[in-house]
């Protein structure tokens, strides 16, 4: 039994079912979701989904992304980091910006058309017990409860897991203090700064800002002014007003969509809880500067997927545990450190500290070898390697 229908949980559902293990998915929502989250697929996830044939079609659909990069606005400066240098590493040197309600209705496609995959929406997971051979799982749908036994249940229930509150479990961490403001638009950045990548993490004198490009339109994460509060900062005048600061437009710029969120930084103090294994953002949370999240989560339920396989076929259960310790020290050293760590450099407000650090990436970006090593890092590679080695 799979709880919750997101990226993860879909995915999971595929990979077992790559593996001729049959499961049952409950969603709570009757709809495909449509929110502006993740919009960036790195390469090592797009080297995993191959094997479930999702990769082709997020190609097709996506925009390939060769460099991304760190700039100071007012003067155009640079660090590029080119990810043809992973050439070796993976068989796609380049990250894909295809976004999260897309991959959502692609992985909801393939479920329904897979037999092996029992996808029940509607379906709102309340309370979970846990006895020596199964789970038993309170679902109410449509005004009526039922009682469903499981023998495992994946847990991939999100941020706010219903499965990890009723199993009391312990979620560490921190909400960082600011709100982001995530507003999209089409007007064409490219045309009008210098030398911009399709995924730009920038310094201004205000303070920072990030554009990501996706297919047809420009992703702008923005920070309401210090003191300004979310609503105000929210305001389609206000919105407009900022973004007129980063590129003058007489025309005025149509905002297609604009949407605050916070972000947290929590992990589970282990991803097993007896019969309950917990995957994606139900077992940690960190900040999107990065874009490592989703791909996170992914990589989680193949792992997740494979272990379960091998144990519904007579393998040993301490393959699960096995799961635990090759995913959560990942999570925890390699992408909540290196999220936090971008976001606490793009927070950064002192101009030499800022001129320094940019020396510091150019330096990194221009040596071959040195930014290989950064990227296989920012690219969730090493991570997974890491992973690989621990038994
Ligand atoms: C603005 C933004 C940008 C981001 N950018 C990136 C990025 O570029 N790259 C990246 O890797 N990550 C990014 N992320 C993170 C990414 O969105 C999440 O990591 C991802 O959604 C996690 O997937 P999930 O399947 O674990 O959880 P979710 O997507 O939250 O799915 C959980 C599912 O469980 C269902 N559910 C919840 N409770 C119940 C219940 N009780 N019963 C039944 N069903 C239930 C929900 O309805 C939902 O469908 C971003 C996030 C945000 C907010």
């Amino acid at each position: 039994m799979i709880v919750g229908a997101g990226p993860v949980g879909l995915v999971a559902a595929l990979s077992l079912a790559a593996r001729g293990v049959p499961s049952v998915v409950l969603e709570r929502e009757t709809r495909a979701p449509t929110d502006l989250r993740a919009s960036t697929f790195h390469p090592p996830t797009l080297d995993l989904l191959e094997a479930l044939d999702l990769t082709a079609p997020i190609l097709a659909g996506g925009l390939r992304v060769p460099e991304w990069q760190v700039r100071q606005h007012e003067t155009h400066e640079r660090a590029v980091f080119d990810l043809s240098v992973l050439a070796r590493d993976t068989r796609h040197p380049y990250r894909v910006q295809f976004e999260q309600a897309d991959f959502c209705a692609l992985l909801l496609r393939r479920a329904g058309d897979c037999d092996a995959i029992d996808l029940r929406r509607g379906q709102v997971v309340e309370q979970i017990e846990q006895q020596a051979d199964r789970v038993t799982l309170d679902v109410a749908m449509n005004g009526d409860r039922q009682r469903l036994q499981a023998r495992w249940v994946i847990a991939a229930d999100g941020a706010s897991s219903t499965l990890r509150e009723a199993l009391g479990l312990n979620f560490a961490g921190l909400t960082y203090p600011e709100t982001t403001l995530l507003a999209t638009t089409r007007f064409p950045f490219e045309d009008h700064l210098p030398g911009l990548s399709w995924v730009n993490h920038v310094w201004y004198a205000q303070g920072t800002f990030s554009l990501l490009r996706v297919p047809d339109r420009w992703r702008i994460s923005l920070y309401p002014a210090d003191g300004e509060i979310v609503a105000a900062a929210l305001r389609p005048e206000r919105l407009q007003s900022r973004l007129q600061e980063i590129v003058p437009n007489p025309g005025g710029y149509e905002i297609i969509e604009a949407r605050p969120y916070r972000i947290h930084q929590r992990i589970l103090d282990c991803y097993r809880a007896g019969r309950v294994l917990f995957a994606g953002d139900a077992a940690h949370l960190n900040s999107p500067s990065g874009g490592m999240g989703m791909n996170c989560g992914i990589h989680d339920a193949v792992n997740l997927a494979e272990k379960l396989a091998a144990v519904l076929a007579g393998g040993d259960e301490s393959l699960l545990d096995l799961y635990d310790r090759q995913r959560r020290p990942i999570a925890r050293e390699e992408i909540l450190k290196q999220a936090d760590g971008n976001r606490r450099r793009m927070q950064q407000r002192d101009p030499a500290w800022r001129r320094r650090e940019l020396a510091r990436l150019q330096a990194i970006a221009a040596d071959r070898d040195a930014a290989r090593e950064f990227l296989l890092r920012s690219s969730m590679i090493s991570g997974l390697r890491k992973a690989a080695a621990m038994t």
